[in-house]
């Protein structure tokens, strides 16, 4: 194999000198700073295959007369620009990442080797199903699984997230509505449910209803009652709720819901924490959304792809996004085939394509590597480390409702702030020096100075041991040292405090590849 080495581009005349050491740097140059004209990376020679002829396949006017203005960089500097930012971020591989709700937990790397299977990976979206019945074998199994764990009768898998997943769930709840006749127009939401709730509420065209939690941080049953009627289209509920507690009146909950005719939508973005132990469905949820890139082992939080499928309850099928992929059983010699299909009623597609594939395949790998039983262990280690979290820092934060939690505890540090001004995102600004990802603070809304942290299950008693104690030094420090102290926070990481508003406030949209009106 002969390849063409890429390193040795003409330079660029009058071109930045780019092959200085760039390690320990404070920014990292963009790819088309380091551009220069004619690098490549490294390819094969021409094969001897006859380049296609562009004309004959596009009409003139959409053939480009100039290239793309892409930067030109060698593999080298490409593999070192990204390792560098690598080396410049926290992640789930590097350590505990105990960001509370976004279930952070390591993602084992033979999810990865299923996703860049050629036969996974290779296929193109829109090839026919008599090309893709692997595929389609696959998604069915996919959704035969999530149906078997949430309890419910059939799902979509085309959402891209979460927030896709609920309004998908809400349009099938208006849709439904409509084919009763009446289309109904609130939706009632708990005040310590996660932002997406109302937004995807609001953006699904129902008003939304707030109800407040009560001491226990559940739902407040007087409060419920006293905003149900025939206008109520339905409830979303997340439980464990974002207080990391088990709705206990769950069942009372949906009774009264069904009563006014409303719907039942579960939030199951964190459905760790009940995996393989409890079912949406049992409890009497019409729609249910997962997060597989929180529960189902993909990496997130740096933008990756997501999926939030959604699983229905019996009456909602027919409205379900279409297509769907469809096992037929009435293959030759008793072999199934599988095919689209969409269903009589459906709200149509919630995807260009058929959702964010791979993300499918990774959570199949993730369910049939652990098993049933594998998946219960996981629900309960992710319930017991957090609880171990929050027996051993009881005595350092406030603990505001101080009960059992489920997979994550949240903790407020509001007694810090009231003797020594420091904030819960002092806290976990220092943490980062510690070598821990911070948790979630300020979230939830309803709990003062909160620090919510969801440990996982893939952390070892030793990790939690080191996190708690970095927690404590933090704590002592707060009490301790001069104040104004720890606003100094993070002193070893390669950025240092960032100013939260500025990115928002100063928008750079655009690199101009040709540095013409560069900010
Ligand atoms: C993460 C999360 C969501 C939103 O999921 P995305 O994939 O980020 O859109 C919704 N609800 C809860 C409880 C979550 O934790």
């Amino acid at each position: 194999m002969t390849g063409t080495n890429p390193l040795n581009g003409p330079a660029a005349p009058g071109g930045k000198a780019t092959s200085a050491p760039l390690l320990g740097r404070d920014t990292e140059p963009t790819l088309f700073e380091l551009s220069h004209p004619g690098r490549r990376a490294w390819s094969f020679r021409t094969t001897g295959i006859p380049e296609l002829n562009i004309e004959e396949l596009l009409p003139a006017e959409h053939v480009r007369s100039e290239p793309v203005p892409l930067a030109e960089v060698s593999e080298r500097d490409l593999v070192a620009h990204f390792t560098r930012l690598s080396h410049r971020q926290f992640s789930v591989d590097l350590g505990a990442y105990p960001l509370g709700s976004c279930t952070m937990k390591y993602n084992p790397k033979v999810c990865d080797a299923v996703a860049a299977l050629p036969g996974l990976a290779g296929v193109h979206p829109a090839a026919p199903a008599s090309l893709t019945q692997g595929w389609l074998a696959l998604m069915v199994e996919v959704e035969e699984t999530l149906c078997e764990i949430t309890g419910m009768a059939a799902a979509t898998l085309q959402p891209a997230a979460g927030a896709s997943g609920e309004l998908t769930g809400l349009l099938l709840m208006r849709a439904w509505h409509q084919a009763q006749g009446a289309p109904r127009h609130k939706v009632i939401i708990p005040d310590s449910s996660h932002g997406t709730n109302p937004a995807s509420v609001t953006l699904g065209g129902y008003e939304v209803v707030t109800v407040p939690s009560d001491a226990r941080g559940c739902v407040d049953m007087e409060a419920l009652a006293s905003v149900l009627d025939e206008d109520v289209a339905g409830i979303m509920l997340t439980n464990p709720n974002t207080l990391g507690l088990f709705e206990e009146d769950i069942a009372e909950i949906a009774a009264a819901v069904h009563k006014v005719g409303g719907l039942l939508y579960y939030d199951g973005a964190n459905l760790n924490a009940i995996l393989g132990v409890v079912r949406p469905g049992d409890m009497g949820f019409d729609i249910v959304h997962m997060n597989l890139h929180k529960t189902f082992a993909t990496p997130h939080g740096g933008g990756g792809p997501g999926a939030g499928p959604v699983a229905v309850s019996e009456r909602l099928v027919p409205y379900l996004p279409g297509p769907r992929p469809e096992r037929v059983e009435d293959g030759a010699e008793g072999k199934p085939t599988y095919r689209w299909f969409t269903p009589e009623r459906s709200i149509g597609r919630m995807h260009s394509w058929h959702g964010n594939t791979l993300v499918l395949a990774r959570a199949l790998a993730y369910i049939l590597v652990n098993g049933g039983d594998g998946l219960q262990k996981v629900a309960e280690i992710a319930v017991l480390n957090a609880n171990w979290i929050r027996q051993r820092l009881s005595g350092t934060f406030d603990v505001p409702f101080d009960r059992q939690c489920m997979h994550e505890v949240v903790l407020s540090s509001r007694n810090l702030k009231q003797a020594h001004g420091v904030r819960a995102l002092d806290i976990a600004k220092r943490l980062l020096e510690e070598g821990f990802h911070s948790p979630t603070v300020y979230f939830p809304l309803i709990v003062e100075e909160a620090l919510m942290i969801e440990p996982t299950e893939t952390e070892s008693p030793q990790t939690l041991e080191a996190l708690a104690q970095a927690l404590e030094q933090i704590a002592y420090e707060a009490n301790a040292l001069p104040t104004g102290s720890m606003t100094e926070a993070p002193r070893n990481t390669p950025v240092r405090r960032v100013d939260e508003a500025r990115a928002a406030r100063t928008l750079i949209p655009t690199f101009d590849a040709r540095g013409e009106k560069q900010a």
